[in-house]
């Protein structure tokens, strides 16, 4: 049913995109390196001219005019939050909560004068325990303002019942980036161990203890999340949906974590007993054994270092330092903070994003524009739709299965047709402290409001400002908020090529995701649950283990020769791989795609792929890069662009590269998911 409608959009999209469409922005010549060959490197013919004079800022991990446009973006962020902030709202409306929001974490000076003050009373609780009881207490109160240690606590959709919310219980409490941090021997993760024990060290420090004190603390800290670290599934195991996958009542949970008073965290929280999915049993078995066995004080330390931690950047400039200079100058490569006022309007559209983004959908996204882009949407399922159907190694059962999953796909576009009231929030402008943590607490609470209710569709997973777009398995559905359909991703001025080499390859790929070696294990009601025959999971699998390999082969820049791991990176690579074939596929239904005529110089199929090299390409920093290959799902930029192009015969065709040249991978390798 929805297939028909989808397809009959897309034909009425084509030609009403081709009436009136008053676009000749094509893609920028003057980024291109026009000394590199495109067929031997891609990523530097494409965009290398715009990298070489544009320097990645001190202040930012990596760079390019889609960074650029973020940081813009920012801007447009700041602009709102400045005029809101200029003048008196009534209370609890979306103007007074950030307009007052923002001039409070703007107040430098009284944050500065605050100093630690503000954490006093919550360091005091948890100095003042005296008991196992005072311990759980004491997690509760936490878990409460969205500090969620040692383990995580929140509403997820039921994977086998997804039009049903239950209770998630996850692991967490760990400072550095994940497990592999603090226990493998590369000499990165040893100078990050080393690194964060000095960090601990001078947080405390900070604090108040003194220095001997400040350090044998960091000690305990670091064996503690060593040992929670041990327990703790590595990223490529939290791919797997089903290594996460313990559905139980609370007696069962009970029984994993005796000494955990259960009865007394879901009264906490409001949330009455129901189904709980325990992501990792190995963890929580790891959790009791350190209620049992370590002693109180080490709980204090511990309980005290994860309080500081997570409030340091939204203490005293000492504090904002410290947690710079580590986590982004040290592990990511960063020189400077970012302005003050960019970092308040982060933290603005982080803690009350919906709120901001009401004004910021009325001031920067047309209706037009929300409008064009659905028709991408459309043009692009239908070319998935297409694809699928001609597979020729698929039987039609699987087929049939795939055919009814990308049919229920859920599209959202711009922003959420309802919008998260916020009206409760007590912000005030002269306690950003205090607002940080009221606007944490509604966050909590808003979200423990859901459990063991019906999943509700309409909630957003990303801001309307946010640059990016997302594909939610569960509920299967594509969402792209507003702050991506902006330059250089998308614009109405754009001609086709460069909007379908851009966001059409951003929208595919989020299609894509639904079939990527994770969102294949979901059908169409968004559940866990195997739709393939066991042949065609077989040839699946063959095919995606054909993306692992290549992504193996490739390594980050700098001296040490450290690969992107294959395995990480495959749901993401294959959704580039497939994501550009289907944005091309749908891009030759339009008219400019049909035609030969050239484009400022260009074909219509170079500007394509050369408005995808110069969305995607980025200059990252060599530290960043490696955060990324141990951490992000995503391949490094250069990856992403010429991963996909080389398995792509239509990319060889548009720039006539002969057989052999390093942009083609020879027959051979050449990997094709869908
Ligand atoms: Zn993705």
């Amino acid at each position: 049913m929805r297939a028909g409608i989808v397809v009959l959009l897309a034909a009425m999209g084509v030609g009403a995109a081709a009436q009136n469409n008053p676009a000749s922005k094509s893609v920028e010549r003057g980024d291109m390196d026009r000394s590199a060959a495109p067929c031997d490197n891609f990523y530097e013919f494409a965009n290398g001219t715009w990298r070489a004079q544009n320097p990645i800022p001190a202040s930012m991990q990596r760079w390019s005019r889609r960074w650029q446009a973020g940081e813009q973006n920012k801007d447009r962020l700041r602009t709102i939050l400045d005029d809101l902030s200029s003048s008196e709202h009534p209370k609890g409306t979306p103007a007074q909560l950030t307009g007052d929001f923002y001039a409070a974490c703007t107040n430098v000076k009284a944050v500065d004068e605050a100093g630690v003050a503000p954490l006093k009373a919550s360091l005091a609780a948890i100095d003042a325990m005296h008991d196992a009881a005072g311990l759980q207490e004491e997690i509760r109160q936490l878990h409460a303002v969205g500090v969620f240690v040692p383990f995580g606590f929140n509403s997820a959709q039921n994977q086998h019942d997804p039009a049903n919310m239950i209770a998630d219980v996850g692991a967490a409490g760990l400072g550095l980036p994940d497990r592999d941090y603090y226990l493998k021997p590369d000499q990165r993760f040893a100078d990050a161990r080393a690194g964060y024990l000095q960090y601990i060290a001078k947080i405390f420090t900070l604090a108040g203890s003194p220095e001997a004190e400040a350090k044998s603390a960091a000690t305990t800290v670091m064996d503690f999340e060593t040992a929670l670290a041990k327990a703790s599934l590595d990223n490529v195991a939290l791919r797997d949906p089903s290594a996460t996958d313990h559905l139980m009542d609370y007696a069962g949970l009970e029984k994993m974590t005796p000494h955990f008073d259960w009865t007394a965290y879901l009264k906490s929280a409001g949330v009455a007993a129901g189904v709980v999915n325990v992501d990792q049993p190995l963890f929580l078995a790891e959790f009791e054994r350190q209620l049992t066995k370590t002693p109180l004080a080490q709980w204090k330390i511990y309980l005290r270092w994860q309080v500081l931690n997570n409030a340091a950047d939204t203490l005293s400039q000492p504090f904002v330092d410290a947690h710079f200079e580590f986590y982004q100058k040290q592990l990511a490569g960063v020189g400077e903070l970012k302005p003050r006022g960019t970092r308040c309007a982060e933290l603005t559209d982080g803690l009350l994003g919906e709120a901001l983004g009401q004004e910021y959908v009325k001031r920067y996204f047309p209706p037009e524009a929300k409008d064009r882009a659905k028709t991408m949407v459309n043009n692009i399922l239908a070319a998935m739709h297409d694809t699928i159907q001609g597979l020729d190694w698929m039987a039609p059962a699987t087929k049939q299965k795939a055919l009814e999953k990308l049919a229920a796909v859920r599209v959202k576009v711009g922003y959420p047709d309802k919008w998260k009231d916020y009206s409760s929030v007590k912000i005030e402008r002269g306690d950003f402290f205090g607002d940080t943590i009221a606007a944490s607490r509604f966050l909590v609470a808003d979200d423990r409001g859901r459990i063991n209710k019906p999943v509700d569709r309409s909630l957003w997973g990303m801001t309307p400002p946010t640059s990016d777009a997302y594909y939610n398995p569960t509920m299967n559905e594509i969402v792209f908020p507003a702050g991506i359909l902006q330059p250089p991703a998308f614009s109405l001025q754009n001609v086709d090529a460069v909007n379908y080499g851009a966001i059409g390859v951003v929208i595919g790929h989020e299609i894509s995701h639904g079939f990527d070696d994770q969102g294949a294990q979901y059908s169409a009601s968004g559940a866990l649950d195997n739709w393939w025959t066991a042949e065609d999971l077989k040839k699946f699998q063959a095919k995606t283990a054909c993306v692992v390999k290549q992504f193996d082969g490739y390594r980050i820049d700098g001296p040490e020769d450290i690969h992107i791991n294959g395995k990480l990176v495959l749901g993401e690579s294959i959704g580039d791989l497939a994501g550009l074939k289907i944005a091309y596929l749908a891009f030759k239904k339009t008219p400019q795609g049909q035609s030969t005529e050239l484009i400022d110089g260009l074909t219509p199929d170079q500007q394509f792929f050369i408005a995808w090299g110069q969305f995607r390409g980025d200059e990252t920093r060599v530290e960043t890069q490696k955060m990324m290959v141990q951490g992000d799902p995503h391949p490094v930029a250069k990856y992403r662009v010429v991963g996909p192009v080389s398995n792509f015969p239509p990319f060889a065709e548009a720039f006539q590269c002969k057989a052999g040249a390093a942009m083609v991978r020879p027959e051979s390798e050449r990997c094709v998911v869908w």
